[in-house]
């Protein structure tokens, strides 16, 4: 896929955020769980606490950005572990938000995002979509 050229100044170009319909996950969201479906493509990332990299759905294909990040809790040892996944195109997409997104709170400016959450303290994984029927991208 060609990118429109940037002129100085302008806005970085943005493509529509994806809605994978095809993929079990969107109606299945806590499949995800499952290491077996995933085939990593690429590590864009690898940190003890945080981590990224482009992954493969086995079951239709379709690619996602993951991310993990880890909350260290030295007092307790109880951490808190946040997955996200963000449905992409491929590695194009995968750099521009590595570029533009580096950190995790970047990360909840994508639409629809996959949220696996275990913070410190929950009994159980809190797994959802956000953004579901609103694909974008708040600047
Ligand atoms: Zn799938």
């Amino acid at each position: 896929m060609r990118r429109a050229p940037v002129t100085a100044g302008a806005p970085h170009p943005r493509r529509p955020m994806l809605r994978p319909l095809q993929c079990d996950l969107w109606d299945d969201p806590a499949a995800a769980t499952r290491k077996e479906r995933w085939e990593v493509m690429r590590e864009l990332r690898h940190d003890r606490d945080h981590s990224r990299s482009l992954l493969r759905c086995r079951l239709c294909g379709q690619l996602y950005l993951h991310e993990r990040y880890e909350e260290k809790d030295w007092d307790s040892g109880d951490d808190s572990v946040y997955e996200t996944l963000i449905p992409v195109r491929g590695d194009e997409d995968a750099d521009e938000i590595m570029a533009d997104a580096p950190g995790p709170m970047h990360l909840l400016a994508y639409f629809p995002r996959l949220m696996l959450d275990w913070p410190r303290g929950a009994r159980e994984q809190r797994i959802r979509w956000v953004g579901r029927d609103t694909p974008g991208r708040v600047a």
